[in-house]
């Protein structure tokens, strides 16, 4: 493997895909001191948390407290999306906050 670091880029909410990814994301967020916590993602036009009739449709989080449970410990991310959670977005509560009321 490289020593190169993929670039944080404003993917306007879309996760590259893939665990890893994922992961390594959610770390370099995390490294620069912005807390974060999963977010479930659409499949097939559903929810990922399988609840019918949703009515946010993958933008919504994946734990009880949402996003405050948003954290930079390095390790509960790490269980959250290589054991927990490893196809959920990541979100972090900046961003969740602009998105109420928004549509
Ligand atoms: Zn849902």
């Amino acid at each position: 493997m490289g020593t190169a670091q993929p670039a944080i880029v404003d993917t306007k909410g879309q996760t590259p895909t893939g665990p890893e990814i994922r992961l390594k994301f959610a770390r370099l967020y995390a490294q620069r001191g912005w807390s974060v916590f999963p977010v479930h993602i659409p499949i097939k036009g559903a929810c990922s948390c399988g609840k019918p009739g949703c009515q946010n449709i993958g933008k919504h989080p994946w734990t009880a407290q949402g996003f405050y449970d948003a954290t930079m410990d390095i390790e509960q991310i790490r269980v959250w999306w290589e054991f927990e959670h490893p196809v959920s977005n990541i979100g972090n509560p900046y961003r969740a906050r602009d998105r109420v009321g928004g549509p």
